[in-house]
């Protein structure tokens, strides 16, 4: 399209449903061998040999999942595809086909939902998946959209949240909390920008978590290490809600208890500064910022050597039985029950 000084502003009206359809999915590839029919007929067909497939589903809604105030629709598009395949790779396997629908008021122009749909492009060839069909219909107010995602597994390396075990240790991949006070920046920018729209930020310092909180980067790489590695995780979750919680759910799930160091959490400088500015505690943030979408695993001590002093990954606690509950040691080597407060009961305090 031409740029011009006036953006365009095509009316979705106008189009059609059958046209907007056409029009949105006409730059999709195929990929996958799996991929025997993508878009276009009644169903997409599908072939997994005698692989194992594994399917997610995610709905995101405007004002409750995100706000476009603050959030292109580019990255939009890109994020409700991130988190939906970290589900899949929460589950050891590889991503291979998304289904994307999406439900729009007329307010949005082809424009908007073209933004969109380039950010889903985008994250389809990051992620490699395909997109093989979807649904477009009208709202009445409001963008909601919701994501289905499939993928294949092996039989003997597919990972479950509930086959942690006594003694296994806790790893977690990347670092924690920068999604969280990425959107603290981008919250406090637009109270900013309320008052003075003139005002342009200065989000340098901010970088890295602001693109943790728009561009969530799902952890392909990280079944692909495992296997690399010769690890198969005894269980494994991704980190969409808060640490603290996702911890809760891999014990209760394996009937297991956890203890976490407070000083083994991994933390990018820059977050740290942050909750300095924010006078905000960096722990805190940690256990239950969310939206980190790094994956979360438990393995057999005897695969430590394995993983030992790799860059990607970070031993931050061990298993229990099940009567010991689940703790946080802290740096002055107290103990402290782990609660799931999650980022929405945060954002109460
Ligand atoms: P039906 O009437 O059978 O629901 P549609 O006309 O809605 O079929 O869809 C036509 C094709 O386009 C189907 O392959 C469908 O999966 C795909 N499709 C529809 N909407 C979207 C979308 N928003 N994104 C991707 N594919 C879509
Ligand atoms: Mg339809």
């Amino acid at each position: 399209m031409i740029e011009d000084k006036t953006p365009q502003k095509t009316s979705i009206a106008q189009l059609g449903e059958f046209g907007l359809i056409d029009y949105l999915t006409q730059h999709f590839e195929i990929s996958n061998e799996s991929t025997v029919k993508g878009i276009g007929d009644d169903a997409a067909v599908l072939d997994f040999g005698n692989k194992k497939v594994v399917v997610s589903t995610d709905l995101l809604i405007e004002g409750v999942h995100f706000d476009l105030a603050y959030m292109p629709l580019k990255h939009l598009g890109y994020k409700a595809i991130s988190v939906n395949v970290s589900d899949i790779y929460a589950m050891n396997a590889k991503a291979t086909q998304v289904t994307v629908s999406i439900a729009v008021s007329n307010r949005f122009p082809l424009e908007a939902l073209e933004e969109l749909y380039a950010g889903i492009t985008l994250a389809s060839k990051q992620f490699g998946v395909d997109v093989i069909g979807g649904d477009t219909t009208s709202s009445q107010k409001g963008l909601i959209i919701s994501v289905t995602a499939l993928g294949e597994a092996e039989e003997n390396t597919v990972v479950y949240r509930n086959g942690a075990n006594e003694n296994d240790l806790l790893v977690v991949s990347g670092d924690l909390g920068a999604a969280y006070m990425g959107l603290q920046v981008l919250e406090r920018e637009k109270q900013v920008f309320m008052v003075n729209p003139n005002n342009q930020p200065d989000l340098d310092e901010y970088t890295y978590l602001i693109e943790r909180q728009l561009k969530p980067e799902a952890r392909k790489d990280v079944p692909e290490i495992l296997k690399a590695l010769e690890i198969v995780p005894t269980a494994m979750i991704d980190i969409s809600d808060g640490l603290s919680s996702e911890i809760l759910h891999l014990s209760k799930q394996s009937n297991v208890g956890c203890n976490l160091f407070e000083d083994k959490l991994p933390l990018d400088p820059q977050f740290i500064n942050v909750c300095e500015e924010f006078n905000i505690d960096s722990t805190t943030i940690a256990l239950n910022g969310g939206e980190d979408y790094e994956l979360l695993f438990t393995i057999k001590m005897d695969d430590y050597d394995k993983l030992k002093g790799n860059p990607h990954f970070t031993v931050i606690g061990h298993m229990t039985a099940a009567s010991e509950g689940c703790h946080l040691v802290t740096r002055a080597n107290t103990k402290i029950e782990l609660k799931a407060r999650g980022w929405n009961a945060l954002t109460e305090e």
